[in-house]
């Protein structure tokens, strides 16, 4: 059977139209606010379809990259890219390589640094990350961008005044030292009051804690400014263990550090000097975080090309919300701030074992000591005894 039409009574169909008027006008309101958002915000956005075709992009973006962009929306991105984008950039293939690669791997997020060379040079940060439909479809990839020129420069000069003042006072320190020990060694020969053999004992303990320190905070530059070279050579970790276990026992009458160690030695790659900080850091740390005094141990042991170190002290431990974070630049744990210390000893301990391409963690429970395990593959693949690791970190 055909149903007939329904006829609306002219009132009614004033009452729809109406409706249906301001329904589209609270759209046109709510995108007109959108737009008047995105339009307005310091970040430049592009909104890209799957196919390449460009959704939306607002004009902060063209001013980012010092171009005209009106117009492009519903063109292709590749195009837009080719045609006004690669011209600006400092490293043009560098970023279509890295776009292409993130919108052939549709799942990928991702935040990276590039750099626009013209008008003026600006460092640009990118967050580039897929948006889902509710229905869990891909609809597009979003790409932000936010000028960050300022911040990398202000870093830069942080950096630079942190080696300046480092390499500064490094001079001063070491002379210190040098006379302090000098004095100490007359002392002996022309006994002294006592008074005077502990002020010269603490002058000199306390230069060799100012060299640590601005030793830590000089690696520390190196480090965040890409300048931290490993020399790498052929060693057996360990004697480096021994060594300083032996060393930082001197340092300690309250502790016994003892050693197990596998018969023979323990050949790897590495950067002496580095991994004899590692442990150094790691044991000092130890000391330092038992004021009881007490046991520590070094267990060496190696299994499948991998030399693995554990370092257990009986000390105050770690609280469990601290522990994700004392591998952190500057972090220290509530409770130590009367203890000396930058909170870098652990950030550098980590970026040099990493940097061998090997691993550290904690096991660790407040008041009830902490063990560090650190491993080491013997031979890192992409070093060998001849070549000086020199990557960025
Ligand atoms: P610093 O010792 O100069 O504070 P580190 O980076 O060496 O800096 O250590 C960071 C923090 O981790 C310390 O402040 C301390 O809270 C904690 N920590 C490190 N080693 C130990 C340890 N063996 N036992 C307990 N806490 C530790």
């Amino acid at each position: 059977m055909i149903r007939k039409p329904e006829i609306l009574e002219p009132t009614e169909r004033a009452v729809t139209h109406a409706a249906l008027e301001s329904s589209l006008l609270a759209l046109a309101e709510a995108q007109s606010t959108l737009a008047a958002v995105l339009e307005n915000t310091n970040n430049g956005i592009f909104f890209v379809a799957p196919d390449l075709t460009i959704l939306y992009v607002n004009r902060r973006m063209g001013e980012l990259f010092g171009i005209d962009l009106r117009g492009t929306i519903g063109r292709r991105k590749t195009d837009v890219i080719n045609e006004r984008i690669m011209c600006q950039m400092e490293h043009p293939e560098e970023f279509l390589e890295r776009l292409r690669y993130l919108y052939r791997h549709t799942e990928e997020t991702a935040v990276d640094e590039v750099v626009v060379a013209r008008p003026t040079r600006r460092v640009l940060e990118r967050y580039s990350a897929p948006v889902y439909k509710d229905d869990g479809a891909l609809q597009g990839r979003i790409e932000v961008y936010s000028d960050v020129t300022e911040v990398r420069e202000l870093q830069r000069n942080k950096d630079e005044f942190l080696s300046l003042v480092s390499h500064e006072l490094r001079t001063p320190v070491t002379s210190i030292k040098g006379y302090a020990q000098l004095l100490r060694r007359r002392a002996r020969q022309h006994p002294v009051s006592d008074q005077t053999a502990v002020a010269y004992e603490t002058i000199d303990r306390q230069a060799t804690r100012m060299q640590e320190l601005i030793d830590s905070l000089l690696d520390l530059s190196r480090l965040e400014s890409g300048r931290l070279h490993l020399q790498v050579s052929e060693l057996d970790f360990s004697d480096v263990a021994t060594r300083t276990a032996e060393m930082v026992q001197m340092t300690t009458d309250d502790h016994a550090i003892t050693l197990s160690v596998p018969a023979g030695p323990l050949w790897m790659v590495g950067d002496e000097r580095r991994l004899e900080q590692v442990m150094t850091n790691l044991l000092t740390n130890a000391v330092r975080y038992s004021p009881n005094g007490g046991p520590i141990t070094v267990a060496l042991s190696k299994s499948d090309g991998t030399i693995t170190a554990l370092i257990t002290d009986r000390g105050m431990g770690i609280a469990p919300d601290a522990i994700d974070h004392i591998f952190e630049r500057f972090y220290r744990a509530q409770g130590v701030a009367e203890s000396s210390g930058l909170g870098i000893g652990l950030y550098l301990t980590k970026r040099i074992v990493e940097r061998h391409e090997g691993s550290i963690t904690v096991d660790s429970r407040i008041g009830g000591g902490s063990t560090f395990i650190v491993t080491l593959p013997v031979q890192p693949s992409n070093v060998s005894a001849e070549d000086e690791m020199v990557r960025t970190p």
